[in-house]
Order: C-alpha cells, then sequence, then structure tokens
C-alpha cells in the first residue's frame, strides 16, 4: 500500500485535489483521517454523519467497520488508531492500493514517521488573497466575541497564513522530510501540467481524465462541504470570488513579505 499526504492549512483546496488523485486506479481519499480519529468513535457512528460516498458513517464500508473496531477494542492511542485504520485499508483495497490523507495540522506526519511508514508528501498552498478572503468569511459567519473577531480581519488571517505555512516548510526542512510543493492557483490554471508533475512525484501513472473526478473513490467523513456537492465534481471551478475584494489592499501593503513569499510560494512556476 502507497500512503499519499496531501497537507496544507486549511480551506487551501486539498479536498479538490485529493479528489482529482482519487480518481487514479487504486487510490482512495480518506479525507481528515487524523481530525476522524482523534475523536471518540461515537461521534462519528452516533451523530449518523454523511460521508462522501454517500453513505452514512453507519454504512460506509470503510469508516463503519473501523470505528466500530476502534469502539469495540478500546483502542485509545492515536497511532494504534491509524495503524488498525492503515491495515484495513489493505485488507479492503489490496497491497496496491493507494491511501490520500489530507489531515491538518502535521501530528498525523508524525506518527506514520513513527509507524516507519513511508509517504509522499504534497504540500499544498493557497494564494494568501483567496485564503484570508475565505478565512475571514467563515469567521464573520460564526459571530465570534471578544478577541476571537479578530478572526474575521482580513490582516489577521495574513499573518496566519505567512507564519502557518512557514512553520509548517522549516518544520519539513529540519526534520529532512521530502515534499512537493504546489499552489492550488497555480494548479487550477495549469491543470494538465501540474498534474503530470504530481503524478510524477507520487508515482501514479498520469491521466488527463482525473481532471474531470469521474470514478473517483473517496470516504471522506470530515472536511469541505463540496464533497457532497456531485456537481461540483465534475471539473475543477475556481472560485475567484475573492477578486472583488477590496480588503486584501491593506494588508498586502503593510505586508511586503508576505507578497513576496505568496508569490515565490503559489506561483513559482
Ligand atoms: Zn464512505
Amino acid at each position: 500500500m502507497k500512503v499519499i499526504v496531501l497537507n496544507s492549512l486549511s480551506h487551501s483546496g486539498s479536498t479538490v485535489l485529493s479528489m482529482v488523485l482519487s480518481a487514479s486506479q487504486n487510490a482512495v481519499s480518506l479525507g481528515e483521517v487524523y481530525q476522524i480519529l482523534r475523536d471518540k468513535p461515537s461521534k462519528w457512528l452516533e451523530n449518523n454523519e454523511s460521508c462522501s460516498c454517500g453513505k452514512s458513517s453507519e454504512s460506509c464500508e470503510f469508516w463503519h467497520p473501523v470505528l466500530r473496531h476502534i469502539q469495540t477494542h478500546q483502542i485509545d492511542d492515536i497511532a494504534d488508531r491509524y495503524k488498525y485504520t492503515l491495515e484495513q485499508f489493505t485488507r479492503i483495497y489490496g497491497i496496491h492500493s493507494t491511501l490520500i490523507d489530507t489531515s491538518k495540522g502535521d501530528k498525523h506526519i508524525d506518527i506514520y514517521r513513527r509507524l516507519n511508514v513511508t509517504f509522499k508528501l504534497i504540500y499544498l498552498l493557497r494564494d494568501v488573497r483567496s485564503f484570508a478572503f475565505s478565512q475571514s468569511k467563515v469567521a464573520a459567519r460564526q459571530n465570534r466575541k471578544g478577541l476571537k473577531k479578530i478572526k474575521g480581519k482580513v490582516w489577521f488571517q495574513f499573518l496566519k497564513w505567512y507564519f502557518g505555512n512557514k512553520k509548517r516548510l522549516n518544520k519539513f526542512e529540519r526534520a529532512s522530510i521530502e515534499y512537493h510543493k504546489i499552489g492550488y492557483e497555480d494548479f487550477c490554471f495549469n491543470q494538465s501540467d501540474r498534474l503530470i508533475e504530481l503524478c510524477d512525484y507520487v508515482d501514479i501513472p498520469f491521466n488527463a481524465e482525473y481532471l474531470s473526478m469521474i470514478n473517483a473513490e473517496h470516504h471522506v467523513l470530515m472536511g469541505n462541504p463540496m464533497r457532497h456537492q456531485k456537481d461540483k465534481q465534475s471539473a475543477i471551478k475556481y472560485d475567484s470570488s475573492w477578486l472583488s475584494d477590496r480588503r486584501n489592499a491593506i494588508p498586502s501593503a503593510l505586508f511586503p513579505f508576505i507578497t513576496t513569499y505568496n508569490k515565490r510560494h503559489v506561483y513559482n512556476k
């Protein structure tokens, strides 16, 4: 079994990219595995969450038996939970299968290393202006009080993006973890070229049809809501609504180092 770790900050396009890759033969995206496994299995089983395969957590062919097993055998350690999930994956999809993990944060990367599981790491960055636009919109909807109101500010999201990505990339360098970096916008506007490089890196045969996400196989219990909208899964449509947002002008001028970092890491090709 092969593991692809598709890592990024939240709202960076990892769900879309994981669905493209899961259209390749024998590849299955499991979404944010770490975020599912760190919770009590009952949270997923009893709330009857819906999985991107179209079934509920009570009948999903992958997550139901995994979560039930963890619950029945009272597996508490997250690394042990991961180990069981990987074993179950091989049992269901075979030794030539590819698991795609889009977990957020980086604790799962430490788990894979601890378990001695080799993985191919892809690091995805979204344009800071688009990131700040969508994150501040989400924060505004949540109607936060007090200090947390700051999350609705575009300048705050600029800093969060910069320090978040920098910290992650520094960690990979320090720990000598090999990775393939990709800008979400760069990918959207040069889909075939970037996909060829990506397939080459993760060692799966390239096929332009992956971009239509037809035959994509996924069990995403947690992640981007687009996972349930079948019509959106026929091609990658770039959401450019941030372009009309003027609020990024000031943080762009205030933090020129972020603008430079954005250009270098998102559009470096
Ligand atoms: Zn499922």
